[in-house]
């Protein structure tokens, strides 16, 4: 029995050194938080991301909560207890992951906010996004060229305004863009607010849901618009601009003599830019989800290797407990003027999709 347990030690001992070698360089993990598969963004982000990681020889452990911050935060404390080497978080409250980071934090993982910010925490190393308040600057203007465009001869202008979600730092950053440029023809008379809503905390749309946008447009079409009619219409994200154009089909926008009002939009997503091409919504903002992928790739990659992640901005994002180190990508403003040139031949859709 005896000379048996030997001759099977030896055995294991044998083979453990041959696989010795392979378990030496056994790949880092980077665990990836993305908020939701509800929006095509998200699964673009996440898919570039796994393919860049794959590709630079990482691991990946990439989970989707359903827009459910419990779902995600057990995401986030499995990745934990797994031992990744860096987590990449697009939050889906910004504000409730603090606990998780300082976990993190005390078992040497770095983190990375990924697109949107993660307040309240010491512990977010880099924040990898957008100039968030530019996409808001994008938003605005497109609105006020295709009131200029199509509304020539109705001002002052009768617009709404919606905002993102009230728990997501970049609804504030997209929103105060926005008002740079809306509240000076508000306050010229260019511009009317008909019923008056203004301010993240009356325009919000809690996670950025599109049926609560279409609702409200509705609320909004009966109580101050049945005298008088709206031109513009403030979106900061694709998803609640469809809602908001069903909600306008729906009382005979867009046809006969009711002009379609000018809609904003974020993000580019194929509904969208089907949208705008058959003349309904009428601008998005592209953003490159195969860039920022690439951004949070370098920097988790320099972290791993103890390296210093590139960074181009470090005084906008403050969370609340410090000024996180960034990297800013540039957003594009995207109407039917240049929708082929920016998003058919960067091959970010296919002309076939449309
Ligand atoms: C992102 C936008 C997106 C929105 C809704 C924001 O944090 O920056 O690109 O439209 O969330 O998903």
């Amino acid at each position: 029995m005896k000379k048996v347990l030997t001759g099977l030690s030896t055995l294991a001992v044998s083979a453990s050194l041959m696989i010795l070698p392979s378990m030496a360089v056994a790949a880092d993990t980077i665990g990836i938080a993305m908020p939701t598969k509800s929006s095509a963004r998200w699964i673009s982000d996440g898919n570039s991301m796994v393919e860049q990681f794959e590709a630079a020889g990482y691991e990946v452990d990439l989970q989707y909560a359903e827009d459910d911050i419990p779902n995600q935060l057990a995401q986030i404390e499995n990745m934990i207890t797994k031992g990744v080497s860096v987590l990449v978080i697009a939050a889906i409250d910004g504000t409730t992951l603090s606990n998780a980071l300082e976990n993190a934090h005390f078992a040497d993982i770095k983190t990375i906010a990924y697109d949107r910010l993660i307040r309240d925490s010491a512990y977010v190393d880099y924040y990898a996004t957008f100039d968030n308040f530019k996409v808001g600057v994008q938003q605005a203007s497109s609105v006020v060229a295709g009131l200029e465009e199509r509304f020539p001869d109705s001002k002052p202008w009768n617009v709404e305004l919606f905002g993102g979600s009230p728990d997501d730092n970049n609804a504030y950053f997209f929103y105060d863009g926005a008002m740079s440029v809306l509240q000076p023809l508000i306050d010229d008379g260019s511009i009317t607010i008909a019923s008056g809503q203004m301010g993240m905390d009356k325009v919000g749309t809690l996670r950025w849901d599109g049926a609560v946008a279409q609702a409200r447009m509705d609320n909004l079409l009966s109580a101050h618009y049945t005298d008088a009619t709206v031109q513009g219409v403030l979106s900061p994200y694709d998803g609640l601009s469809i809602g908001i154009l069903s909600s306008l089909k729906g009382v005979g926008y867009g046809s006969g003599d009711l002009p379609m009002p000018i809609v904003s939009g974020q993000d580019a997503e194929l509904q969208s830019i089907k949208s705008i091409i058959a003349g309904e919504q009428y601008s998005t903002v592209f953003k490159d989800t195969r860039e920022l992928a690439r951004v949070a790739v370098s920097m988790a990659d320099a972290l791993v290797k103890g390296g210093e992640p590139e960074i181009n901005d470090t005084t906008t994002y403050d969370n609340g407990v410090k000024v996180v180190p960034s990297y800013l990508l540039e957003p594009v403003s995207v109407d039917a003027s240049n929708y082929e040139a920016i998003v058919i031949d960067s091959g970010y859709h296919s002309k076939d999709d449309l």
